[in-house]
């Protein structure tokens, strides 16, 4: 869907979109391609990365995929210096990559006394170290290490800034996800904390935070396998977004982009924006 406002000089700079084989971040990089930036789009996934990197190229874009783990440092390293060489130093960074994990996850909304002796249940006391250390890892140093990496080539070069990726469940967490709850409250935070550290070296650093949008990986949370119709927990968000349904990942590009833009938004600074449809205005009553 073409963005009915592109600022001017998102043009020519080069931006970097980690997750970007993903379903928001692979629209993520349909907007900045469109709005005339050189994009190269980062993934775990070397052929969801160089899918979408092929597809705009097809619509007339500069544009490479890049193989990357956002864990890895080495692997950054290599993604930046390939980066580097065919497109130039990165302008505007987009921390996407991120996700939950089954093993940071409770089966239920509340923990009963009878929870206690019930085997096939994940309550708080069964979350496996490992599963919360995943998503921690996925969602928190999966946005520090690529800005350590990007960032440090933005450093006194005007008109760059990084955009992170929060969720809603940043500002009060959604039940049965505390890992990633917490680790996306970190992102947050972290976006805060850049902010002030980078301001006088001229780099903006803002974040989205969705609402809740149909994709790969929340896809069986939301979508009952069998009927195909919404589960228990996708009628509950939609009755609680005010505006009654699911975003669409283009609905998220118009904030994507004024805050890549210095033109649209050079005094916006350390701020999460949320994208959600209301429902981190609505109570529920
Ligand atoms: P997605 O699963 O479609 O995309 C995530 C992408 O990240 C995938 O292509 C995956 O291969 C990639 N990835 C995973 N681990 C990686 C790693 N170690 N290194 C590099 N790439 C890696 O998910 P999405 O829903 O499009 O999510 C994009 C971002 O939006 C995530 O940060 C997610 O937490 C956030 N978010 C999503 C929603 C939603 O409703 N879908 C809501 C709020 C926030």
């Amino acid at each position: 869907m073409t963005i009915p406002f592109t600022p001017a000089d998102i043009k020519g700079k080069v931006a970097v979109v980690t997750g970007g084989g993903g379903v928001l971040c692979a629209e993520f990089a349909r907007a900045l391609a469109d709005a005339g930036a050189r994009v190269a789009v980062l993934d775990l996934k070397a052929e969801a990365a160089e899918a979408v990197a092929a597809e705009l190229r097809s619509r007339g874009a500069q544009a490479i995929g890049v193989a990357a783990n956002v864990l890895e440092r080495a692997s950054l390293d290599a993604a930046a210096d390939r980066v580097a060489a065919e497109l130039g130093p990165c302008d505007l960074l987009v921390n996407g990559a991120g996700g939950n994990h089954p093993r940071g996850t409770t089966s239920k909304e509340w923990l009963e006394a009878e929870d206690l002796g019930d085997t096939s249940l994940t309550t708080i006391f069964d979350l496996d170290p490992s599963g919360v250390k995943f998503v921690f890892d996925l969602n928190f140093l999966g946005t520090l290490l690529p800005t350590q990496v990007f960032a440090r080539q933005m450093v006194g070069r005007p008109g760059c800034g990084i955009i992170n990726v929060s969720s809603m469940n940043a500002f009060r967490p959604l039940t049965k996800i505390p890992a990633y709850s917490g680790a996306k409250a970190a992102v947050s935070n972290f976006t805060q904390w850049l902010a002030v550290h980078f301001a006088k070296v001229g780099i903006r650093v803002n974040a989205m935070a969705p609402g809740f949008f149909l994709t790969a990986q929340n896809h069986k949370l939301l979508i009952d396998e069998a009927s195909g119709e919404f589960t228990a927990r996708a009628r509950k968000i939609v009755e609680h977004t005010p505006m009654g349904r699911f975003g669409e990942a283009h609905e998220l590009t118009g904030t994507l982009l004024w805050l890549a833009s210095s033109q649209a938004s050079g005094f916006v600074n350390g701020i999460v924006v949320p994208v959600d449809g209301g429902f981190s205005a609505y109570s529920g009553v």
